[in-house]
């Protein structure tokens, strides 16, 4: 498992294992924004899912601290 801080977008992101529907999660804690991403996906799918995860904090798609899992489709 490896994390990752990203001063550009000011958010920290984990490659690690997750269930296999799940490509990303995203969450708040405190002031720290965390991505998560599923290890098991190739490097172009999990740019993807970055990008994907790091709009859902942008647009303030998280209101409580509870993860939200990644279940929607593209
Ligand atoms: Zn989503």
């Amino acid at each position: 498992m490896s994390s990752e801080y990203l001063p550009r977008e000011d958010c920290r992101v984990t490659v690690c294992k997750l269930p296999p529907h799940v490509k990303g999660l995203c969450t708040v804690k405190g002031t720290d924004e965390l991505i998560f991403i599923n290890e098991d996906l190739s490097e172009e799918a999990k740019m993807a899912a970055f990008a994907h995860e790091l709009r859902h904090l942008r647009r303030g798609d998280l209101y409580s601290e509870e993860p939200l899992e990644e279940i929607e489709k593209e």
